[in-house]
C-alpha cells in the first residue's frame, strides 16, 4: 500500500503554477479579514442550486505515490451533465486592471476543484468562474470551459509535480527519522540540571504543555533542551522545532549544538531565519523593484528541490542559495522553514501577527517551541503587540513627499487630513486612556486604505503606510484589560500609541495553538509571575528551578552600601570607581563595570580615566556597529597578565548573551539595583498593576532591575572551572525584598567599607 500525501488544493495550485514577483509587505491582515468577509457576501448572492464552501476530496495516483488533495470551492454547482466551480478572489486592485490569465495559480485551483468534481460525480464537461471583486463592490469575472480529460490531463500533472518534490521531502523524514530513534545525548554525559532540563522539554512536548525552566548560566541549556525537544520530533509529538532566541550568539549556540549531534550521527535539517535588514543582499533595502523579489516565484520551486539536501541552512548558506537562484534571501529562509526540522529564530516569528510563520501559527500546529532568554519575551511581546503613530515623522514626511510631488499630489492631501487629527496643543499633558481615541483611529483608517492604495515608491512613506494599516488593525483587537490609549505630546504634534500592557492574554492562545514548549533563561524570578506574564501558568504547565552545576565557593558576592540613587551620583562616583579600581587591582584579569544608563557610566568612567589613566580600560558606546562589539568582546582576552575593565549598560548588549568562559571575565561590579528609568509608560504601568495586585512597583522597576543585574552576574562563572566576583553597589540591596530574590546558589557577604572590601578580595583570590 503506497504512502497516502496529503495537501490542500491551494497548496497544490500554487506549488505547481505560482509565477511571479514578491509583493513587498504582502496582503495585509486587515484586507485578509475583509476579503474573507467580501467571499461571504458573494456566496451569499449564489443560485439556489449551487453550495458555497463545497468540500471536495479525491485521491490521485501517479507514479506509485497517492495524493489526496483536498479543500472547499468557493461555490460549485453539479449537475447531471455539468459541473461548475466558482473561485472568488478579494483583492485590493483594481479588478477591471486585472487580465484574465494574470494569476495561473488562481486558474490552476479552480481547476483542480473543477476536475475532482467532474472525476467523483462523473460528469463530462465543466465551466469555471473567476471572480475578481473589490470591497467597494467592483467586480470582474471570467469564464472557461473544459472537458473532463483536459481536467484529469491538468490534475495529473500539477499531482505530478507536487509528488516529485514532497517524496522528496519525506525521503529525507525518512533518513531522520532512523537517526532520531538511535540518537542519544551527545555529550559523554550530563551536567546537573542539564537531564531534568531535557526530560521537562520532552515531557511538556509530550502533554502539548509548557515548562518553564529557570536555570543558571553554563548548565547547557540548549543542547539539553534540544535535545529533548529532538526526542519528541522522534516520537511524533510535534512535527518541527522552533529555537527562538533574540541574539546572534543565541543562533550560534542552536546552529552549533545541532552540528554537534550531526557529528553524532543525527541527520537533522535546521535553517536559520535572519532578519529581512542583515539578510538583504542590496546595499540599500528597497524591495520594490528589487531583483531578487522579480520573478521570486518562478524559480523558487528549484532552489526549494536543492535546499532538500542541505543540513545546515544557516545565514552563509542561505545567503548563497539565495544568490544562486537569484531569490531574496529573506524569503527563501521562511520558505525553506516549511520543511526543515529545526528553525532558528526570532521570537516575533513565532508570535508576531504581522510577521509570524503562517504555516505553524495561524492556526493549530504541532510545531515545539524552544525559548531562550525567556524574560526577554514579555517585553517584546509587549512591543510586537503595539502599535504607534507619530504626528512628527508624518509631518516630516509629508515636507519629503511635497518637495517632489507637490501640494497638491494625492498624498500630500491625505497626509494633511491626518494631520488634522494628530495635532496637539503645546502644553497638553500626555494621557492614558482606557478608550480608543475614536477620532484618530477613523482617520488612521481612512488615510490607511487610500494611501495604501496609491503605493508610494517612497520606502520611508510605503513603511509608514505600513504602521497606519497595523495601527488600525490594532485598534479593532483593543481591548481595556490589556491595552491603553497614549497621547503622548512631541512639539504640538501627538504621538498616539496603542499599547499593549499585559501580553498574557495574547501569549496563553499563542501557546495554546502549538504543540508544547519550553521557556527557559537564567533569570525567571519570581517565577509565578513571569508564569503569569508569559501565558505559561495552565493546570497541565510546570514550572522547574534548577540549582547551578558550580561549586558555590567559586563565586564570591560582595555586596557594599554605597549611595548611588541620581542624586547622590555626583557625590558618589569617586567611590563607586575606587571600587571598581579595587576589584582590578586584586587580581591581574578581565572585570565589567555595570550602570543602568549611559550618562551614569560615562559620568564615573570619565573619572576613573582620570585617576588611573595608565589603567586599561574601555567603555560601551551607544549604537555600535556589529564589528565595533566584536572588537569590544576580543578585549577580553584569555590569560590576561594586567587588568583590563570594561564599562557596560546594564540589559545592553554585553550585559548579556555574552559568553566569556574561565578567565576572560574574573569579575563584575554592578553599580545600582538596575531599574529601568521613569517613564510616562513604566508609570503606567505602576499604576495599572497596581490596580489589579498591589505589585505594580514589583512589576514595573523591581523585576526588570533585578533580571539586569542578574544577567551581568551571570556573564561571571560559565564552567566548572571558573572563579569569580560580583560587587553589588546600591543602599537597596540591603532590603528584605531584594535579598529573598537573589539565586539560592549566592552566599553574599556585606562589606561596610573599601578597606573590607579589599581584604575579602584578597582572601578569595589567595585562596
Ligand atoms: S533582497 Fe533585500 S531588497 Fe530584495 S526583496 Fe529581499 S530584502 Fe527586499
Amino acid at each position: 500500500m503506497p504512502q497516502i500525501h496529503v495537501v490542500s488544493a491551494r497548496a497544490l495550485a500554487e506549488y505547481a503554477m505560482e509565477k511571479g514577483d514578491l509583493i513587498p509587505g504582502g496582503a495585509s491582515y486587515a484586507r485578509m479579514r475583509e476579503g474573507v468577509r467580501g467571499h461571504q457576501a458573494l456566496q451569499e448572492l449564489l443560485p439556489v442550486n449551487w453550495q458555497a464552501e463545497a468540500p471536495v476530496s479525491r485521491d490521485i495516483e501517479a507514479d506509485g505515490h497517492v495524493l489526496r488533495v483536498q479543500g472547499r470551492a468557493d461555490a460549485a454547482y453539479v449537475g447531471p451533465d455539468l459541473v461548475c466551480v466558482k473561485e472568488i478572489k478579494t483583492t485590493g486592485r483594481n479588478p477591471d486592471a486585472i487580465m484574465k490569465y494574470d494569476y495561473p495559480v488562481h486558474w490552476a485551483q479552480a481547476e483542480i476543484y473543477a476536475a475532482m468534481l467532474c472525476l467523483n460525480h462523473g460528469v463530462d464537461r465543466a465551466e469555471v468562474y473567476l471572480t475578481y471583486a473589490r470591497l467597494d463592490g467592483r467586480m470582474r469575472e471570467y469564464r472557461e470551459e473544459y472537458d473532463i480529460a483536459t481536467l484529469d490531463r491538468l490534475l495529473t500533472g500539477y499531482a505530478r509535480l507536487y509528488l516529485g518534490w514532497i517524496t522528496a521531502v519525506d525521503d529525507w523524514k525518512e533518513k531522520r527519522q532512523a537517526t532520531l530513534e538511535r540518537f542519544g545525548f551527545p555529550y559523554d554525559g550530563y551536567r546537573d540540571g542539564q537531564r531534568e532540563m531535557a526530560v521537562a522539554t520532552f515531557r511538556a512536548m509530550k502533554r502539548g504543555a509548557n515548562a518553564l525552566i529557570e536555570a543558571p548560566t553554563g548548565i547547557g541549556k540548549t543542547a539539553a533542551s534540544l535535545y529533548g525537544a529532538l526526542k519528541a520530533l522522534g516520537k511524533g509529538y510535534v512535527t518541527a522545532i522552533f529555537y527562538l532566541t533574540a541574539r546572534t550568539t543565541g543562533r550560534r549556540a542552536a546552529e552549533d549544538a545541532l552540528d554537534r549531534m550531526r557529528e553524532q550521527g543525527l541527520a537533522i535539517r535546521s535553517v536559520t531565519v535572519t532578519a529581512k535588514e542583515k539578510c538583504c543582499l542590496l546595499d540599500s533595502m528597497d524591495c520594490m523593484g528589487c531583483p531578487h523579489a522579480m520573478g521570486y516565484y518562478d524559480r523558487r520551486r528549484d532552489a526549494l528541490r536543492a535546499a532538500v539536501g542541505m543540513q545546515r541552512l544557516d545565514a552563509e548558506a542561505i545567503r548563497a542559495l539565495a544568490e544562486d537562484y537569484g531569490l531574496c534571501p529573506f524569503e527563501l529562509s521562511l520558505d525553506i522553514s516549511e520543511t526543515a526540522d529545526v528553525i532558528i529564530c526570532d521570537y516575533n516569528y513565532a508570535f508576531d501577527p504581522r510577521v509570524r510563520i503562517k504555516r505553524y501559527f495561524d492556526t493549530r500546529s504541532k510545531a515545539g517551541l524552544l525559548v531562550d532568554e525567556a524574560h526577554n519575551l514579555p517585553d517584546r511581546a509587549r512591543e510586537m503587540l503595539s502599535a504607534s503613530l507619530s504626528g512628527r515623522r508624518l509631518y516630516e514626511l509629508r515636507k519629503r513627499v511635497m518637495a517632489f510631488e507637490g501640494k497638491e499630489s494625492p498624498m500630500v492631501r491625505l497626509m494633511t487630513e491626518l494631520l488634522k487629527a494628530l495635532r496637539c496643543d503645546a502644553d497638553q499633558e500626555p494621557e492614558a486612556l482606557s478608550g480608543m481615541p475614536e477620532d484618530i483611529v477613523e482617520a488612521a483608517r481612512r488615510f490607511a486604505e487610500a494611501a495604501g492604495e496609491l503605493n508610494s515608491p517612497e520606502p520611508d512613506v510605503r513603511e509608514f503606510v505600513f504602521d497606519a494599516q497595523w495601527f488600525v488593525n490594532v485598534s479593532r483587537r483593543f481591548d481595556p484589560e490589556c491595552y491603553r490609549a497614549m497621547l503622548l505630546p512631541r512639539d504640538r504634534w501627538l504621538l498616539v500609541r496603542l499599547w499593549c500592557f499585559d501580553p498574557s492574554k495574547h501569549m496563553r492562545r499563542a501557546l495554546a495553538r502549538v504543540g508544547g514548549a519550553a521557556l527557559f533563561s537564567a533569570t525567571l524570578a519570581p517565577m509565578d509571575f513571569y508564569a503569569a506574564q508569559l501565558g505559561a501558568d495552565g493546570e497541565a504547565d510546570e514550572a522547574l528551578r534548577l540549582e547551578s552545576p558550580f561549586p558555590r565557593e567559586n563565586l564570591r558576592v560582595l555586596r557594599l552600601p554605597v549611595p548611588v540613587s541620581l542624586r547622590d551620583r555626583e557625590r558618589t562616583r569617586h567611590t563607586v570607581a575606587q571600587v571598581i579600581h579595587a576589584m582590578a587591582e586584586a587580581k591581574p584579569g578581565n572585570y565589567i563595570a555595570c550602570f543602568p544608563s549611559y550618562a551614569y557610566m560615562t559620568l564615573v568612567f570619565t573619572h576613573y580615566r582620570m585617576m588611573w589613566p595608565y589603567e586599561d580600560a574601555v567603555c560601551q558606546e551607544a549604537h555600535m556597529t556589529e564589528p565595533q562589539r566584536m572588537a569590544f568582546i576580543e578585549r577580553f582576552k584569555p590569560a590576561p597578565t594586567r587588568s583590563l575593565v570594561g564599562f557596560i549598560v546594564l540589559g545592553g548588549v554585553f550585559a548579556e548573551g555574552v559568553d566569556l568562559p574561565e578567565d576572560r571575565l574574573s569579575g563584575a561590579a554592578i553599580v545600582s539595583t538596575g531599574m529601568p528609568q521613569l517613564s510616562f509608560e513604566r508609570e503606567t504601568l505602576r499604576a495599572l498593576m497596581d490596580d489589579a495586585d498591589d505589585g505594580g512597583m514589583d512589576a514595573a522597576y523591581t523585576y526588570p532591575g533585578l533580571r539586569r543585574v542578574l544577567q551581568a552576574a551571570g556573564r561571571v562563572i560559565r564552567t566548572e572551572t571558573d572563579r569569580g566576583v560580583v560587587i553589588l553597589m546600591d543602599m537597596r540591596y540591603r532590603q528584605e525584598k531584594l535579598r529573598e530574590l537573589m539565586p539560592p546558589h549566592w552566599d553574599v557577604t556585606d562589606v561596610g567599607k573599601l578597606s573590607g572590601l579589599k581584604r575579602e578580595l584578597a582572601a578569595f583570590w589567595e585562596g
